[in-house]
C-alpha cells in the first residue's frame, strides 16, 4: 500500500507528468473475437451428457471435451466459485488469471477467453452465457466474475491469523485434483492455481484501491456458461466464504452446492494451437 504521506516531495512536473493520457496495455483488437455463430450452432445440437454436484465448502473436477460446453449453474442459495482449469492432456497447460485480466480486464462475460499459462497460451474456454450480466459496475467500481483474486488459502490464513482452515478453495481443490487425477496431495497441490471467480463480487476500493468483496447478487438459477477451446478437466469450489458478503476462510457463512452441467456435441472440433513462437528467447 502507498504510504499515506509521501517521503519526497513531487517535483515541479508531478502534475504534467501525471495527466499523461492512459494506454491500454494489450489491445484485443488483434485477437479473433469469440465466435458465437459457431458457438449457436454446436450448442444448439448439445445433449445433456453429464452432471457434477459441487456440496458446500468442497470441490470437484470433471472432464469436458473440447467443442463441448459446460454450465456453473447456482442451484439454491448465494454461493461463489473458485474455478480452475487444466487440459485434460497436460496439467502443466492450467489458465493464465494475469493474463487472462491483461487482455480482458477485471472481471470477465460474455465472448471473453480464459487463456492458458506460457508457452502455450491460447483460449481454454470461452465465456459463452452469463445470466449476470446486467450486473455491469456499481457504484462502488465492482462487478462479478473476476480474475484479480487468487483463491482463499491456508497459508494466507495463517499468515494472518495463525490458525489453520483445511476447507479454503486451494484446500478443496488440491484434493478434488488429488481424487480425479489419482495423484498423491502433495503431488496435485503445485498445479492448483490462480482463479476465475465465478459469481463472487469484488473491486478496488476508491481510497485505497485494495481488494473488496460483497455480497454476490447470484441467486438460484443463475449460471455461467463457457465453450470449452480444448480437451479440459473443470475444476469448481464453492467457496466457504458463500456469497462473500462478510468473510472467507472460516465456517461462519452460509454455504450451498454448485451444479456443473455438461453439454457435448460430438462433432469434430479443432482446437486452436498452441504460440508459434519458438521459445528461441534470443539465444
Ligand atoms: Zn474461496
Amino acid at each position: 500500500m502507498k504510504p499515506e504521506k509521501p517521503t519526497f516531495a513531487p517535483p515541479g512536473d508531478a502534475e504534467e507528468r501525471r495527466t499523461k493520457p492512459a494506454v491500454i496495455c494489450y489491445p484485443t483488437e488483434g485477437i479473433s473475437s469469440a465466435d458465437f455463430a459457431m458457438m449457436n450452432a454446436r450448442r444448439a445440437d448439445a445433449k445433456h451428457t453429464a452432471r457434477c454436484v459441487v456440496p458446500p465448502r468442497d470441490a470437484r473436477c470433471t472432464t469436458v471435451p473440447k467443442g463441448s460446453f459446460f454450465r456453473i449453474t447456482c442451484s439454491e442459495g448465494a454461493q461463489v466459485g473458485d474455478l480452475n482449469l487444466w487440459s485434460a492432456a497436460n496439467l502443466n497447460e492450467h489458465f493464465y488469471s494475469g493474463k487472462t485480466r491483461a487482455l480482458h480486464g477485471t472481471h470477465v462475460s460474455s465472448g471473453d477467453r480464459l487463456w492458458s499459462r506460457f508457452p502455450m497460451l491460447r483460449p481454454m474456454a470461452t465465456v459463452f452465457e452469463d445470466t449476470l450480466d446486467w450486473y455491469g459496475w456499481d457504484a462502488d467500481g465492482g462487478s462479478v466474475h473476476d480474475v484479480i483474486g487468487t483463491r482463499c488459502d491456508p497459508y494466507t490464513g495463517r499468515l494472518l491469523s495463525g490458525s489453520d482452515y483445511h476447507y479454503c478453495c486451494h484446500s478443496n481443490l488440491t484434493r478434488a485434483l488429488a481424487d480425479h487425477t489419482k495423484l498423491p496431495l502433495a503431488e496435485a497441490e503445485p498445479f492448483v492455481h490462480d482463479v476465475l471467480n465465478v459469481f463472487m463480487c469484488t473491486g478496488f476500493t476508491a481510497d485505497t484501491h485494495q481488494y473488496f468483496m460483497k455480497a454476490s447478487p447470484v441467486r438460484a438459477g443463475d449460471y455461467l456458461e463457457f465453450f470449452a477451446e480444448i480437451d479440459l478437466i473443470v475444476g469448481l469450489s464453492a467457496c466457504p466464504g458463500g456469497d462473500c458478503g462478510t468473510e472467507h476462510t472460516s465456517d461462519f457463512a452460509d454455504c450451498y452446492p454448485l451444479v456443473i452441467d455438461v453439454f457435448e456435441n460430438g462433432d469434430p472440433f479443432l482446437e486452436t494451437e498452441p504460440s508459434d513462437y519458438d521459445r528461441s528467447h534470443g539465444r
